[in-house]
C-alpha cells in the first residue's frame, strides 16, 4: 500500500452497523460463488429490506453486475423515487462509478459503505484489469442536484476479511 493518507473509519450506530453487516455478508456468498467479494443491501426508512444483491460478474460474466447496481435494479421498479429518497444502500466495500451512477439514477438518498476504494487497491494489486476507476463516490454524489449522503469507510477489518486472498487469481 501507498505512503498516502488513507480514510478515517467513521463509527456507525447500532442500526447501520447491522445492515453494513448483511452486506458484508453477502460479499462473503459472492466470493464463495466464483465473484469478486462485494454485497449490498437497500433498506428503506423503516428498517425494511428492499433489495439485497451479491456480486455476480464471475457467475454470470455481465461486467455491470456489481452488488449495488444489482440491488438498485431490484428496487428501481419496485419502490417509488420519493420512497428510495428516504432509502440507504448499504455497501461492503466502496461504490465505483458505475455504482455509484446507479445510485443518482434511483434517487436514493444516503449510502453507508464498508472498505474504501484506496484499501480496495491495496488488494486488487497491480494489474491493470483489477484497477477500478479512480473516482471517487463521493465526486460523483456532488455533482447530484440532490443531496446523497455518504458515510464511511466503516467496519473497515470486517470489510477487509472478504478480501483476503481474493484477487491473487
Ligand atoms: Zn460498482
Amino acid at each position: 500500500m501507498s505512503g498516502a493518507a488513507l480514510p478515517q473509519e467513521v463509527a456507525l450506530d447500532e442500526r447501520d452497523g447491522l445492515y453494513l453487516r448483511q452486506a458484508i455478508a453477502l460479499a462473503d456468498t459472492a466470493r464463495a460463488r466464483g465473484n469478486r467479494p462485494f454485497g449490498a443491501v437497500i433498506v428503506g426508512a423503516d428498517g425494511t429490506v428492499l433489495a439485497e444483491a451479491w456480486n455476480a460478474n464471475g457467475e454470470t460474466g455481465d461486467c455491470t453486475a456489481h452488488a449495488e447496481t444489482s440491488a438498485v435494479r431490484t428496487a428501481s421498479p419496485r419502490h417509488a423515487r420519493e420512497a428510495l429518497a428516504q432509502a440507504t444502500l448499504y455497501s461492503s466495500g466502496e461504490p465505483c462509478v458505475m455504482c455509484a451512477g446507479a445510485i443518482f439514477w434511483a434517487n436514493i438518498g444516503r449510502v453507508v459503505y464498508g472498505i474504501d476504494a484506496v484499501r480496495l487497491r491495496g488488494f486488487r494489486g497491480e494489474r491493470l484489469d483489477q484497477r477500478d476507476a479512480e473516482l471517487s463516490c463521493r465526486d460523483v454524489f456532488a455533482a447530484s442536484p440532490h443531496a446523497i449522503e455518504c458515510i464511511g469507510p466503516a467496519l473497515i477489518e470486517e470489510a477487509s476479511a472478504s478480501h483476503r486472498g481474493a484477487w491473487k487469481a
